[in-house]
């Protein structure tokens, strides 16, 4: 009798704390199913070509249609207009004009300096970068001992160490994030990041690359590695893709794979380069399943912030957690330029940034001034 008295009384208890309780643990799952839509804004820079300052070094003059210290600017103001961002960088950012080619060949990369390029981007707390082909024209050990000076994650997936028979560089990473919902509330996300960047690499950098290192099929290695990272838990999948837009027919060597990786489930967006184009654009008003008033190409968020950081590119999502995954619901990509046609500046230089690389560029324009050229 006692015995089952004190069951009776336990459960009874048991029943009303449950009931009083706020949070009954089978509720919690659905309380975080019900979050409101999160906002998660993503910034591209891609095909700096090493310009950071709005400066033609060729005809020595201030040039305001090109230079990060520029981009920077638009970068601030995206970052404020929303809670979530993240900023990458899509390749080809070390080489391209004569500030490059002096740090590389006439100054040298020493041992524990920071190239300029990386400190603009440890300045500007990029997440993460992927490196382009052109990354590759100063020799495998110079991009390596550059590499050193970041202090965000680089990817690339499909790069290939023949001696070591693994990838060259880390082919993604998972970042862990917190994002902001619309009510206030804040939320943990894990977002996989991987990059990519066109196999002809092995011809156009025959002389540094080969015996070396192989460069497999993008869309092939996005296939394999995509769900991957899905099984490692990414709940959204950003893919920086160091290759253009086109409508070529699909073949494993295809340069310019964007199209084909649209196609890849996983994926949820996607930053283009290489061709220096601008998407959403009108140059690309003739693809297939494209709109570009959205910016999607078979319904994937796809940017391209033209090149020397005229544009930055900028894709807008609407997440939501829906039965325990993040979905994305909505996308809009666009592409914000740091100077109107004509060449007028539409933005500031970002002063503070300018300051952590004025002597660079100083030393680059003394070099050209004493060559005369
Ligand atoms: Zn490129």
């Amino acid at each position: 009798m006692r015995r089952t008295k004190s069951i009776t009384l336990l459960l009874l208890t048991l029943i009303l704390i449950w009931q009083s309780s706020p949070t009954p643990s089978f509720a919690v799952e659905s309380r975080v199913d019900s979050s409101e839509m999160v906002k998660l804004r993503i910034l591209e820079t891609t095909d700096l070509h090493a310009s950071l300052v709005n400066y033609d070094y060729y005809q020595t003059k201030v040039d305001n249609r090109i230079g990060l210290v520029k981009t920077s600017t638009l970068i601030k103001q995206a970052r404020k207009e929303v809670e979530n961002s993240l900023l990458f960088d899509n390749g080809d950012h070390l080489k391209g004009n004569p500030l490059g080619e002096y740090l590389v060949r006439v100054r040298g990369l020493h041992k524990g300096k920071i190239h300029p390029v990386y400190r603009a981007f440890n300045y500007l707390h990029y997440d993460a970068i992927t490196i382009g082909n052109h990354e590759f024209n100063y020799g495998l050990s110079f991009i390596k001992e550059a590499l050193k000076g970041l202090k965000m994650p680089y990817v690339n997936a499909n790069v290939y160490s023949l001696k070591k028979e693994k990838p060259l560089f880390k082919p993604y990473v998972i970042l862990n994030r917190e994002v902001l919902d619309e009510k206030g509330e804040f939320h943990p996300i894990k977002i996989g990041v991987i990059g990519f960047m066109p196999t002809q690499i092995m011809k156009w950098d025959k002389a540094n690359l080969e015996g070396k290192v192989m460069a497999k099929p993008i869309v092939e290695t996005a296939k394999e590695l995509v769900p991957q990272m899905k099984a490692e838990g990414a709940d959204i999948i950003i893919a920086l893709a160091h290759t253009g837009i086109s409508d070529e027919p699909y073949h494993p060597d295809t340069e310019n794979a964007i199209y084909y990786l649209t196609k890849i489930p996983g994926i949820d967006a996607i930053l283009a380069g290489h061709s220096h184009g601008i998407f959403p654009g009108p140059a690309y008003s003739y693809l297939p399943h494209t709109n570009i008033e959205t910016g999607k190409i078979n319904g994937k968020p796809v940017v391209m912030a033209g090149a020397f950081g005229n544009r930055l590119g900028i894709i807008d999502l609407k997440i939501k957690k829906i039965a325990g995954r993040w979905m994305v619901l909505q996308s809009s990509s666009t592409t914000r330029a740091i100077a109107d046609e004509n060449g007028n500046s539409l933005v500031k230089a970002d002063k503070a940034l300018f300051k952590r690389i004025k002597k660079d560029h100083e030393e680059t324009v003394q070099f050209i001034k004493k060559l005369g050229l």
